[in-house]
């Protein structure tokens, strides 16, 4: 479906909603690669989804609530082991590849995106016996878009990691998978990350979000079937610029650590939020004051999607549940400032055209949006948001349809 073009409207005259192709497809198709590429067949093809945080944003640091899901957009690794030392890297999204003695894997080693699948390996090495060899070649095909917030990094370290498992039999569980890809990215590849990703890629469940309680890392899963209720969840990659985003991140840090201190908590996680007016009023600085006041009703807002989503499924709740993506974003734009014009255009617009809610997704500052909308509406939201974009003289943004998907696996 297409909007005629006119002389009125600037609007881009095709708007159009990228689904994941097929998995198993995909999947034959990273295998071929690996093919064209090594010369020979692969011992197997693993894969893992980027995701989106459905709620619960910036809280991670403060030992918060987050409702992530696994998006359709998986990377596929396919490979093999090898009788050999060397670890060969490719991929079909980069020209850069490696090639390195993986016994002598550092983190000073190894540049450029290899390092977070060099990086999985180097971290899960103390679990690998003095006397077998590490090599193995690794195709790497991914389909989730780099660098839009929906965490392609995670996805690749995710689908190594899964690989390597498969490839060396070391005997990890999905949570030690979680933590090697972490300590890959922050260790190895030298990028910081909370460990949301990483969950969410190894432990979310088709048809459902993962409830993570960053005060132990522990999960749940929590039905989010959406296709079987007609509901779509449209990502709206803004493209904005990211700037400043380390910066920005480090001074929102330290600002909810300070109103944990003025409240004598060792994190906002431990603020009773029935106490929040009283519990504010002892906070004198006025931007601490409302950094403290998005973590501790953003924490809350977690807790109510997850307790109606026990007594109800998406749909009769759908209401209920827009309104607080809608708070959510409202509040990480007003109290604790990370959103860019891009990010609120996005959403205002998605709201005005029918969404039920939407909000920015991940860190902010740029990256992605999300909106729950009518599967048949999708297109119609799309559309309303990329007319904004022309309206406002912004990049045209990308959009990618996701249903909650399984965590990562073996393909082939
Ligand atoms: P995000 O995780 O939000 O996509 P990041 O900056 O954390 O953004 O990670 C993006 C980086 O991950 C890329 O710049 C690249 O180094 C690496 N990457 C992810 N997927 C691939 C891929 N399929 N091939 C090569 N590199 C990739
Ligand atoms: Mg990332």
């Amino acid at each position: 479906m297409s909007s005629a073009p006119s002389a009125a409207s600037t609007a881009p005259s095709t708007v159009e909603l990228s689904a994941a192709p097929d998995r198993a497809t995909a999947a034959e198709r990273a295998e071929q690669l690996f093919v064209e590429s090594f010369g020979y067949a692969p011992d197997g093809v693993w894969s893992a989804p980027g995701r989106v945080n459905i709620i619960g944003e910036h809280v991670d640091y403060q030992d918060g609530l987050c409702l992530p899901m696994a998006i359709s957009h998986r990377c596929f690794a396919a490979a093999a082991r090898t009788p050999t030392d060397r670890l060969r890297v490719r991929s079909a999204q980069s020209g850069t590849t490696l090639d390195i003695d993986a016994r002598e894997l550092t983190p000073e080693t190894v540049s450029g995106w290899p390092a977070y699948v060099a990086g999985v390996l180097w971290a899960l090495g103390p679990r690998i016996s003095g006397a077998s060899t590490r090599g193995m070649d690794i195709m790497i095909d991914g389909q989730v878009p780099l660098g839009a917030g929906l965490s392609s990094s995670a996805a690749l370290e995710c689908a190594a990691a899964e690989a390597i498992e498969a490839l060396l039999t070391l005997g990890t569980g999905p949570l030690d998978r979680v933590r090697a890809a972490i300590t890959a990215e922050t260790d190895f590849a030298g990028a910081s990350t909370g460990g949301l990703d990483q969950s969410a890629s190894v432990l979310a469940r088709e048809g459902h979000a993962l409830l993570l309680d960053c005060r132990d890392f522990s999960t749940r899963a929590v039905p989010w079937d959406l296709a079987s209720q007609g509901l779509a969840l449209l990502i709206t990659d803004t493209r904005a610029e990211h700037s400043h985003v380390d910066g920005e991140y480090t001074a929102r840090r330290a600002d909810s650590e300070r109103a944990a201190r003025t409240l004598g908590l060792a994190t906002l996680r431990d603020a009773d939020p029935d106490r929040l007016e009283s519990l504010l009023a002892r906070i004198d600085d006025e931007v601490v004051r409302r950094r403290a006041h998005h973590v501790i009703t953003e924490i809350g807002r977690v807790e109510e999607v997850d307790a109606l989503l026990a007594a109800g499924s998406v749909r009769s709740q759908v209401a209920e549940i827009g309104a607080l993506l809608n708070a959510s974003h409202d509040s990480l734009r007003e109290d604790y400032e990370v959103t860019v014009p891009q990010l609120d255009v996005a959403v205002d617009a998605a709201r005005a055209a029918g969404a039920h809610g939407a909000r920015m997704t991940g860190g902010g500052f740029g990256g992605s949006t999300i909106a729950l909308v009518e599967a048949e509406q999708a297109q119609r939201v799309a559309e309303a948001i990329a007319a904004a974009f022309a309206e406002h003289g912004f990049d045209a943004p990308e959009f990618f349809l996701a249903l909650p998907s399984e965590g990562a696996g073996q393909d082939r």
